[in-house]
C-alpha cells in the first residue's frame, strides 16, 4: 500500500483524468505507482537509465522498461492541472545529468500502464488497408516536420515503416512525448475539433506513412465502427495524458491566492486544455520565466500561448482567441440549428442533431458542461451506478458531438434578432450567427448571497462550484457549504473527503424538503459534516482572501464568528433569459414558456404565425425551442435536460420541413 500522501496524490492525478471523461479509466486504474511508457528518443540513451534508477531509489515511484526502448516522463518544476509536477525538460538537459533539476515529485504519474495498448494501439493489416482508402501514402525524410505546434486542421498519420515522434516545443528546446512506430498512428482530440495542434510531429527516420485529412478522419469515425472505437479511445486517452502531464501549448504563471489564477485554471480545465502551471509562491525557477517573457510579479496571472504570446490577466475570451478555439468556425454560414448553451441540454441537442445529419453550431460562453460541469459527482444519472463527475460527462458528450460534426463557438449570445428569418444570434463580440432553427439551452445561474463584501471574496474564498480544483484549496481546513439542495449535498460530501470539517448552513429547519434522501443519509453518516439549520451568513471578513465568516441562528439570534477561509454557495439558480429581450414569452420567474404552457392570449400577443400550436418544447417564436433548466416547468436534473435536448431535435426536423 503506498503511503497516505502518495495515495492522495495518486487520487489527484486520477481526478484530472476523470475531468477528461475517463471515468472508466479511473475505476480500473491500479492503485499503485506504475511506469509510464513512451518511446525513447536517441538523446536519452545516456541519461535515461541513470535517471531512472535514481528515481526508483529516491522516490520509489517510477519503473523504467529499457528492454522495450521506452522512457518515463521525468517530473520537474512545473505543475500541471492536477497539481502534479510535470516534465518541461529540454533534450539538452537530458544529456547532462548535472543539469537535470530533480525536484521532488509531488504525485504519482498517471497510471496508464494498463491502458498503453489503448493509448497507442497497433492496427492490424486489415485495419490499415481500410484507413488507407481514406488517405494518401507518402514518404517522409528524417527530421521532416509533419505537424507544427499551432497548425490547424491536423491530419493523422499511420506509420507503415520508419518512425515518427511527437515533441512539445518550448522555445529552442523540446520535450519528447512519444514515438510512433509502424502500425501506430498520430492524433488526439484536436484532430476532431479542428483546433490547433498542441505539439510537433516529426519523422525520426525515413518513413512511409498514410496521411488522412481531418475531414476524412471525421468520415471514418462516423462510418467504421471498429476503427471509430480504436481512434476515439486513443484520442481521448492521449488528451487525458497530455492534460495530466501538462504537455500542451499554454503556460500559466499565477498564484493560488489569486482569484483570476483560479478562474483561468478552471477555464482551461473545463475545456480540457493541457497547461503547465508555474506558481509564483512556490516554484523556485519562476524568476527565470518572468525574466524570459519580461513579466513582472504585478502582471500575474499571465498566460503564455505557444511560447509566443503573453497575455496579462486575460479574460476567458482572450484565452479562447489566443488558443484558436473559435478559428475554424464559419460564422456567416446559415446553420440548420444553432444551440445556445452547452450544458447537458445543449450537448444532447448537438449529439442528436449532428448524428441525424443537421448542421449544428453550439454557442457557449464558458465551457461544455454547464452547471453539471461543476458537479463533483452525479450519482443519479442513468447508467453510472458508481457516479460520474459532471465534467467527465460533459467531456464525453462534447467529443461525441464533435465526432458527428457539430461545432462549438466559445462566445456569449447577447441578443436574439427575431423579427426576420433566418433568425440571428448576436454575439458579445458583435458577431452574428444566422440560424433556421434555434434551441435555447442557457440554463440558470447561481443565486448570490445578500452579504456585504461578497464580490470581494468571490474566487478567493467564495466559490459556486465544488470541483477538484476548489477541493485542493481547502484541504484539512474548515469549510462552509450554504444551501439545502442536491448540489449543496454533493458538495458537502465531496469536500468532506479532504476538508477538516464541513458546515452545511440552511435557513430552513432541515434538508428533507429539498435534498435527495441518499444525500441526506450520507451527510448524517459523515462525521466531519455538521448541519446548521435556521442559520445564515451575516458577515464576511478578510484581506486579500476570505479569512472569517460570521453566521447567525435565526431562531436564537445568536451569532458566531469562525476563522473559515472557504465558503461554497449552492443556493439555487435564476434562468439565463435576460438576453432574449422580449423575443419569447417568459413565466413570472423568467423561465421560458413552451408548448402547452403557452395560452392562446400569449400566442396572439406574440403574433404566432402558424395554424398549428407550438410543439412540445417550442417557444412562442416558431422554430425556436427551449430545453433544460431554462425552460419553465423543467425538472432541474441532468437527465431531464438531456432528454429535452434530444427531444427538441425531433421537432427541429419537423420545423425545417415546414
Ligand atoms: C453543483 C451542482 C450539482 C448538481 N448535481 C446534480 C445531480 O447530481 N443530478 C442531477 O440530475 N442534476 C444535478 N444538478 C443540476 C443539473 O446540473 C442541471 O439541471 C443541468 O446542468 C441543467 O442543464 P442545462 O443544459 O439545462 O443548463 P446548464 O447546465 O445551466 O447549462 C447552460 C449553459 O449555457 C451557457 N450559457 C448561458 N447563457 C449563455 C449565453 N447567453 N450564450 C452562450 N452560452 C450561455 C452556460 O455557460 C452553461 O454552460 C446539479 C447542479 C449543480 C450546480
Amino acid at each position: 500500500m503506498p503511503p497516505r500522501r502518495q495515495r492522495s496524490q495518486h487520487r489527484e492525478a486520477l481526478m484530472a483524468l476523470e475531468s477528461l471523461g475517463l471515468g472508466a479509466t479511473l475505476e480500473s486504474a491500479p492503485q499503485h505507482m506504475n511506469s509510464y511508457r513512451y518511446g525513447r528518443p536517441s538523446s536519452w540513451h545516456a541519461g535515461g537509465p541513470f535517471l531512472c534508477s535514481i528515481f526508483r531509489v529516491v522516490y520509489a515511484i517510477f519503473e523504467c522498461d529499457f528492454s522495450t526502448q521506452n522512457f518515463i516522463i521525468v517530473p520537474n518544476l512545473h505543475q500541471n492541472a492536477a497539481g502534479a509536477k510535470i516534465a518541461i525538460h529540454s533534450k539538452e538537459l537530458f544529456q547532462s545529468r548535472d543539469k537535470v533539476p530533480m525536484a521532488e515529485p509531488t504525485t504519482s504519474l498517471p497510471l496508464t500502464a494498463s491502458h498503453v495498448d489503448q493509448i497507442f494501439p497497433t492496427l492490424t493489416a486489415a485495419q490499415i488497408r481500410r484507413i488507407a482508402t481514406h488517405g494518401r501514402a507518402r514518404s517522409v525524410r528524417p527530421g521532416e516536420v509533419l505537424v507544427e505546434q499551432g497548425d490547424k486542421d491536423i491530419p493523422i498519420f499511420v506509420v507503415i515503416s520508419g518512425e515518427l515522434e511527437t515533441v512539445r516545443p518550448s522555445g529552442a528546446h523540446e520535450t519528447p512525448i512519444t514515438t510512433v512506430p509502424p502500425g501506430q498512428f498520430t492524433g488526439e482530440v484536436n484532430t476532431l475539433s479542428g483546433r490547433r495542434a498542441l505539439n510537433r510531429i516529426r519523422a525520426r527516420q525515413p518513413s512511409e506513412v498514410i496521411e488522412v485529412s481531418r475531414e476524412n478522419v471525421l468520415a471514418l469515425v462516423q462510418t467504421d465502427g471498429e476503427l471509430s472505437q480504436i481512434l476515439m479511445r486513443a484520442f481521448i486517452l492521449r488528451r487525458a495524458e497530455l492534460f495530466t502531464q501538462g504537455l500542451g501549448d499554454v503556460t500559466l504563471v499565477g498564484s493560488n491566492h489569486s482569484a483570476d489564477t483560479l478562474r483561468i485554471k478552471e477555464f482551461l480545465a473545463r475545456n480540457s486544455h493541457p497547461y503547465s502551471y508555474v506558481d509564483l509562491d512556490r516554484d523556485s525557477d519562476v524568476q527565470t520565466l518572468l525574466d524570459q517573457f519580461h513579466i513582472s510579479v504585478s502582471d500575474i496571472p499571465v498566460v503564455i500561448c505557444r511560447g509566443e504570446t503573453v497575455l496579462h490577466n486575460p479574460t476567458n475570451q482572450e484565452i479562447a482567441v489566443c488558443l484558436g478555439f473559435n478559428q475554424d468556425v464559419d460564422q456567416a454560414h446559415v446553420r440548420d440549428l444553432v444551440i445556445i448553451g452547452a450544458g447537458p441540454a445543449g450537448l444532447a441537442g448537438a449529439v442528436y442533431g449532428a448524428s441525424e445529419g443537421l448542421d449544428v453550431l453550439l454557442l457557449e460562453t464558458y465551457s461544455p458542461g454547464g452547471q453539471a460541469g461543476s458537479s463533483s459527482r452525479i450519482e443519479n444519472y442513468l447508467g453510472f451506478p458508481s457516479g460520474i463527475s459532471g465534467n467527465s460527462l460533459a467531456s464525453r458528450a462534447y467529443i461525441q458531438a464533435q465526432k458527428f460534426g457539430a461545432q462549438m463557438l466559445l462566445a456569449k449570445g447577447m441578443r436574439l434578432i427575431c423579427d426576420r428569418k433566418p433568425y440571428v444570434v448576436e454575439l458579445e463580440n458583435g458577431g452574428r450567427i444566422p440560424a433556421r432553427a434555434i434551441v435555447i439551452a442557457t440554463g440558470a445561474q447561481y443565486r448570490r448571497l445578500a452579504v456585504e463584501n461578497l464580490s470581494r471574496f468571490e474566487g478567493v474564498g467564495i466559490y459556486y462550484g465544488a470541483t477538484f480544483i476548489e477541493a485542493q484549496l481547502c484541504k484539512n481546513e474548515e469549510v462552509i457549504v450554504v444551501g439545502g439542495g442536491n448540489s449543496a449535498g454533493q458538495a458537502a460530501v465531496f469536500l468532506a473527503e479532504g476538508a477538516k470539517h464541513v458546515f452545511v448552513l440552511v435557513r430552513s429547519d432541515g434538508l428533507a424538503d429539498t435534498m435527495s434522501r441518499y444525500l441526506i443519509r450520507r451527510i448524517e453518516e459523515t462525521p466531519n459534516i455538521t448541519l446548521l439549520s435556521h442559520t445564515e451568513i451575516v458577515a464576511l471578513d478578510g484581506g486579500g482572501h476570505l479569512e472569517r465568516v460570521t453566521w447567525r441562528n435565526n431562531q436564537t439570534g445568536k451569532t458566531e464568528e469562525r476563522a473559515i477561509a472557504h465558503l461554497f454557495v449552492m443556493t439555487g439558480a435564476v434562468p439565463n433569459t435576460a438576453w432574449l429581450d422580449g423575443c419569447v414569452v417568459l413565466d413570472a420567474n423568467g423561465f421560458i414558456k413552451t408548448g402547452p404552457a403557452l395560452s392562446a392570449e400569449e400566442l396572439n400577443a406574440a403574433k404566432w404565425p402558424l395554424a398549428r400550436r407550438p410543439y412540445l418544447l417550442e417557444t412562442s417564436l416558431a422554430g425556436v425551442f427551449a430545453a433544460g433548466d431554462v425552460r419553465g416547468g423543467n425538472v432541474k436534473r441532468v437527465a431531464s435536460a438531456v432528454g429535452e435536448g434530444s427531444i427538441a431535435i425531433s421537432f427541429v426536423h419537423q420545423v425545417l420541413r415546414e
